[in-house]
């Protein structure tokens, strides 16, 4: 008699198989279709070969390209495949390590005395293409290590033989496809064929190991996708985000720059950056005051002591900006990581009673943290930046109105950016393991189903991750897509169990008894850098009318009307639009040109007639010509718009 096995699939569905079933044949039982997409297997909650057998009653996820883990499984396996493509043009590589990235995958690899350069990408890409096409299976099998060291040694691959030497007999699979045998942990895809089209991207110089005292390895970027059609746009896309990258369009814009001399990773706000900037703050500020926030400010250093009450030195400090040392035998600071250690201390500046919670102090404060300089990138990475930070302390009771009062605010935010497309994801604990959290069970039940519970009411699509919360507190994140496509990380809301313990913060409670107060640590912006950064490529420095450095700009027609135009500059200043006269000595067209590339929302031009009624003739990037009217009509077009983009503010 066969034994029998009990699959569950995601929707809940039960289905009864043979023992020794693999996904694949639950596929194709499904559907051929569906069989002709799946890249890989989540067999209870694990990664594996879609090939393998079910281990017996199990939860079964078949993966395909549109989820995650089947994208990175593709791209994964597709590293094997230039690995075998490079064998074959390049005989005697000698390989490192080729895993998946966020998009698409790289192999690090030795190859003697030869170079690699952007001109022999295609004979690689077509190599793969074809080795693609003979649909070679991925075939796992488990090697005692004593052969798998022979194999290599046999093969004169000393990375490989490197690595062997970190694991155990028993723990070594290899896995072959095609003519290549790497030493692979898998998962895999089934067969070659899945993969339909590929593109080495760029080529780049990588310590093995990450380690600079050691040899230099040619790592080879690529990225592969199930159909050409997906990479033809994936290759538009790119060159869309070359034309945002905001580290082009801050230059072009005049928002901000970088001296080498000032240091890496250090940014210099440029007048008109800095405008952008200070309209950010103040924005958020209003936006804090009518939600009950108070403005504090710290030093942007404290006392070495008080980022070991924290934790921040244990974590951070070896790592970090190093001690900055006084004539005072002993003493030691250091520049501030983070801000929150500063308002414990405030919150702590005198006794607390229940009534007086929740309080909430915001801070523009400025922190440093070192990140290595191949990690630094323009405004996304940096050394130094502002949060639009605040701490909240609360009664537990409080936490779900705490959340939906600052979810309240991140919407408000991505209202005014007109970030339309997010969703919030909710972590949690780790539904098994709970040892490495700290704080009661009972205050994590009750702020897990605060926060589920606000962002059910605030209407917000949400996932919910067990297993992602920090170790002291469960947290709410923005996922939020930019005009690309591209999820960027924002708006996040984090309780905190670890702070007001270790600073040991209280307020008397309506017992007369002494509790500790929840913390919550939240930034809407994030950091001023980053999010400058974000809006810049997800508006391609078209910001919106609230945020735009200048509103409109005035071209003469000719000399005779520069007096015009500054007089109505002058009008449209009294009305609070920012506003410039153009008065170069150029052609009008020149000028048209020029308003375009600096990406001016509004032309308005004066020549004879506008001069003599005293109107602009108005021009609107994208809508075209808005025909003429008065300053102040003009004045009040613009405001209106404002008022519409900044909601209640
Ligand atoms: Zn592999
Ligand atoms: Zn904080």
């Amino acid at each position: 008699m066969h034994m029998k096995i009990n699959v569950t699939l995601p929707d809940g569905s039960v289905r009864n198989y043979d023992a020794g079933t693999t996904a694949m044949d639950v596929a194709k039982s499904i559907s051929e279709g569906l069989a002709r997409n799946v890249l890989a297997a989540k067999v209870n909650g694990e990664v594996r070969d879609a090939s393998c057998p079910l281990p017996g009653d199990c939860t079964l996820a078949l993966l395909t390209w549109n989820d995650t883990e089947g994208k990175s499984t593709l791209w994964h396996s597709s590293a094997h495949l230039m690995a075998e493509a490079i064998e074959a043009l390049y005989p005697g590589t000698k390989f490192g390590i080729g895993p998946p990235i966020e998009n698409g995958f790289y192999y690090d690899i030795d190859l003697g005395d030869r170079t690699i350069g952007e001109g022999d990408f295609a004979a690689i890409e077509a190599k793969m293409k074809e080795l693609a096409g003979k649909k070679s299976a991925y075939e796992r099998r488990e090697v005692p290590k004593a052969d798998a060291i022979a194999y290599f040694t046999e093969k004169g691959d000393e990375y490989k033989l490197e690595l062997l030497e970190g694991l155990n007999d028993g723990d070594i699979t290899f896995y072959s496809q095609g003519n290549f045998t790497d030493l692979c942990r898998g998962p895999h895809i089934p067969d070659t064929s899945f993969i339909k089209a590929a593109k080495v991207m760029s080529v780049a110089g990588a310590y093995w190991r990450g380690d600079e005292k050691r040899k230099q390895l040619t790592r080879l970027y690529a990225i592969t996708f199930p159909k050409q059609k997906e990479l033809d746009e994936y290759l538009v896309l790119l060159e869309e985000a070359k034309k945002r990258d905001h580290r082009k369009l801050g230059k072009e814009l005049d928002l901000f720059t970088f001296s080498e001399k000032v240091g890496a990773g250090l940014p210099l706000w440029l007048p008109k950056g800095t405008a952008l900037r200070e309209r950010l703050v103040n924005f958020m500020k209003k936006a804090q005051e009518e939600s009950g926030y108070e403005q504090v400010a710290t030093p942007h250093i404290a006392h070495k002591d008080l980022y070991i009450t924290s934790g921040h030195y244990e974590k951070y400090g070896k790592d970090s900006f190093q001690p900055i040392f006084t004539p005072h035998e002993g003493e030691e600071f250091l520049l501030k990581p983070m801000n929150c250690p500063h308002h414990c201390e405030i919150f702590k500046s005198r006794p607390r009673s229940y009534k007086d919670l929740p309080i909430r102090y915001a801070e523009f404060g400025t922190v440093y943290r070192y990140e290595q300089s191949g990690e630094l990138h323009g405004l996304t990475r940096v050394r130094g930046f502002t949060q639009d930070d605040a701490h909240l302390f609360c009664r537990p009771d409080q936490v779900k109105e705490e959340f939906m009062k600052v979810i309240d605010l991140v919407l408000l935010v991505f209202k005014a950016l007109d970030l339309k497309d997010y969703e919030a994801q909710v972590s949690l604990r780790d539904k098994e393991d709970r040892s490495k959290y700290i704080g009661s069970d009972e205050n994590w039940e009750k702020a897990e189903s605060a926060i589920i519970e606000a962002a059910a009411e605030k209407g917000l699509k949400t996932v919910v991750e067990y297993g992602e919360a920090a170790f002291y507190g469960p947290k709410l994140d923005f996922m939020v897509k930019d005009a690309l496509g591209r999820r960027w990380q924002l708006g996040t809301i984090q309780v905190d169990y670890n702070l007001p313990e270790r600073f040991e913060l209280e307020y008397v409670g309506s017992d007369n008894l002494k509790h500790r107060p929840v913390m919550i640590h939240r930034a809407p912006f994030g950091s001023l850098e980053r999010f400058v950064a974000v809006v810049i490529e997800h508006t391609a420095g078209r910001f919106p009318l609230w945020l735009t450095p200048e509103q409109a700009i005035l071209l003469p027609i000719s000399d005779k009307y520069v007096d015009a135009c500054n007089d109505v500059a002058r009008v449209l200043k009294s009305c609070d639009i920012r506003a410039s006269v153009d008065e170069r000595n150029e052609k009008i067209g020149r000028k048209i040109r020029d308003a375009e590339l600096a990406k001016s929302p509004f032309m308005l031009v004066i020549g004879e007639k506008e001069a003599a009624e005293g109107n602009v003739s108005v021009r609107e990037h994208g809508q075209g010509d808005l025909g003429t009217m008065s300053p102040q009509a003009f004045a009040e077009l613009v405001n209106a718009r404002v008022r519409e983009q900044l909601g209640s503010l």
